[in-house]
């Protein structure tokens, strides 16, 4: 790593300009910035690419003494300290990676007050030579980065992060700020108790992410319609697929590559180096695309993702904001794309009666199962249904998912509900969807008279949809809970109590006409560039960056993002001045890379006008 400039001791404000090239802050940046500044503690909810990190960095820097941050991953630490020296801030890291040569003279630079921000290993931290250590220097604030992974519930629960208590009884005056995306209160209310955050100030930022486009629609060939999708909007875009299963993961990348895509796969049982190596390439090169079990993802700062498709069901409508939010970290246009079908509600309910669990806990998973099939099969705007579920609202239907640019059809499931719900009582509630299709449809097969079945009074009276209408029907029904599947009975259909009505006649049911996911408006991903010129000139900057990183080591997105280079091609600064006014570029990054990009900008203007 080079050099890095002179500490900045200053105004928030200026930071922002000087070091980090923005104008403004979100907000509530700027109020999390201040209770720092007058040291008092901050708890943040943020969405994913919401800006959580210069909630932290900014005081850290203004602050007299280092800011430490506790951070779980390695590689996540490693990551954010390069993008912070890239801007010229004094940033290291303390984790098991490093060599004791390597922490003698970090803790010496920490004594000589030469250190901004400080990563640390949580597991790092609370040990005692740490915690001596930080007794002897100023220190600026605490930041807990991912802070959920307090809570017991969630599945990014971390040990160590339970030890982080300490830190308020041995340092009771410097100022913490706990960050998480994670959205349930309960998980919320864990984090304020456990880190004994009570007299810390709460920010809660509005959950939309309005650049991404929810679609979530009937799967009837999963693989083939995810190729559709990948060769229609994304051909050369980076993205995630996720998969329930490690198998799956495998034979998907392997597919997709044969297809002429640059798919790895990521599982959690995977030789850990082949892991790193694949995670390395995802975040190094452009357009590869990661097929993942839910292993992959915390951690992955990756800006420029396009794209998050889910060929499996998530389990929990957290579980789906937090994967889809992995898309478009960079504010620019994202897809999160899904299908999903009765087979899917059938393999989750399987593996949620096959974990361990209290009964409480089993039924707690249930109806967030329940909440995820419920967004699934909604009929209304996607985005105001999910922040309605994490308590956040929105006015008016956000024309940016499916269900607001093609509004689904309904039709009249009432006769058919009832017809359905009646095959399943007469057959006894001992037999899965398939045969209780084959009675409605009057099928002639030999379980079929294997039991009987020809006898029914429901034997027949169903010929009037076909096979897939009636597993749309069976699907809706037990999605929104008027039967449910039971497991340890082959996938049995089972009668719930909320049929009854339905049954009785004393209530109706509009259900759901499946359509294909289709692109309604196909956008570029780069939709700001409108003409052919600007194009070339967006690639010959991502060309010069290319250039920059791999000379660096870092990731292209370190240097510059897509949206700042954007940004240079529609305005095509012709000087270092007007060069920093780009949104992105901060002093250090002007001196460093100013003149390349102004080069190949004049460059390409100069072809471009054929002299
Ligand atoms: P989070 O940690 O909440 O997911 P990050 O801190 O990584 O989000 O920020 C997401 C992106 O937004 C980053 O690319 C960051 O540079 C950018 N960003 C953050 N704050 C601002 C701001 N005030 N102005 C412009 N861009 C910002
Ligand atoms: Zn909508």
């Amino acid at each position: 790593m080079s050099a890095v400039t002179q500490p900045v001791t200053d105004t928030p404000q200026h930071i922002l300009e000087s070091v980090f090239g923005f104008s403004e802050f979100r907000p509530p940046q700027d109020e999390i910035i201040d209770t720092l500044m007058a040291g008092r503690d901050a708890m943040v909810l943020m969405p994913t690419g919401g800006g959580k990190s210069l909630c932290y960095q900014i005081p850290a820097i203004a602050r007299p003494g280092c800011g430490i941050v506790v951070s779980p991953l390695i590689a996540l630490m490693q990551d954010q300290v390069s993008a912070l020296r890239l801007v010229g801030v004094r940033a290291e890291f303390l984790n098991s990676t490093l060599s004791f040569d390597d922490v003698q003279r970090i803790e010496n630079a920490l004594h000589r007050g030469e250190i901004d921000l400080l990563y640390v290993a949580p597991e790092r931290l609370t040990q005692a030579r740490t915690l001596t250590l930080l007794q002897q220097i100023p220190i600026a604030l605490f930041a807990i980065d991912e802070a959920h992974c307090v809570s017991q519930w969630g599945h990014d629960f971390r040990a160590d992060y339970l030890q982080l208590s300490l830190l308020h009884e041995l340092f009771p005056d410097v100022p913490r700020i706990a960050l998480t995306a994670t959205a349930d209160s309960r998980t919320r209310k864990e984090i304020i108790s456990r880190l004994q955050l009570e007299e810390a100030e709460q920010f809660i930022a509005g959950f939309d992410r309005p650049n991404i486009r929810y679609r979530i629609g009937l799967k009837q060939n999963g693989k083939q319609q995810l190729l559709r999708f990948l060769k229609d909007e994304h051909p050369h875009d980076a993205g995630i697929v996720y998969c329930l299963s490690r198998k799956k993961t495998e034979e998907i990348a392997t597919w997709l590559c044969d297809q002429g895509f640059n798919a790895l796969c990521y599982h959690a049982g995977m030789d850990a180096e082949i892991r790193a190596y694949h995670q390395r390439r995802f975040l190094r090169e452009e357009g590869i695309i990661i097929v993942a079990t839910i292993a992959f993802g915390m951690g992955i700062d990756k800006p420029d993702v396009r794209f998050v498709a889910h060929l499996d069901l998530p389990k929990t409508v957290e579980s789906y904001y937090q994967e889809t939010g992995r898309a478009g970290r960079d504010g620019l246009p994202a897809d999160a794309w899904m299908v999903y079908g009765l087979q899917d509600v059938i393999k989750l309910r399987q593996m949620m009666e096959g974990s361990q669990g209290s009964e409480e806990h089993m039924r707690a998973e249930q109806q967030r199962l329940n909440a995820m099939l419920g967004l699934c099969e909604i009929t209304s705007c996607r985005r105001q249904a999910l922040l309605a579920y994490f308590g956040d609202h929105l006015d008016q239907p956000c024309g940016n998912c499916d269900t607001c640019l093609q509004p689904p059809q309904t039709w009249d499931g009432t006769e058919a509900a009832r017809k359905a719900l009646s095959a399943v009582w007469r057959t006894d509630q001992r037999f899965g969807v398939n045969h209780v299709i084959d009675v409605l449809r009057g099928s002639s097969n030999d379980k079929i008279f294997q039991f009987d079945h020809q006898k029914l009074p429901v034997y027949g009276i169903g010929e009037e949809l076909d096979n897939n209408q009636w597993r749309s029907v069976f699907r809706q029904l037990v999605a929104r809970g008027f039967m449910s599947v039971d497991l340890e009975r082959y996938g049995a259909l089972r009668l719930e109590e909320k049929c009854r009505p339905l049954l009785r006649g004393d209530e109706g049911i509009e259900l759901r006409k499946d359509s294909k996911l289709k692109v309604s408006k196909p956008r570029k991903a780069k939709v700001e560039l409108a003409s052919d010129a600007e194009m070339d000139l967006f690639e010959a900057l991502r060309a010069c960056r290319k250039q920059y990183a791999d000379e660096l080591g870092v990731p292209p997105y370190m240097i510059f993002h897509d949206s700042t280079l954007q940004e240079m091609a529609l305005s095509k600064p012709a000087t270092l001045d007007e060069f920093a006014e780009i949104s992105g570029v901060g002093a250090n990054k002007l001196d460093r890379y100013g003149a390349g990009f102004l080069g190949a900008i004049a460059d390409f203007e100069r072809r471009n006008s054929g002299l």
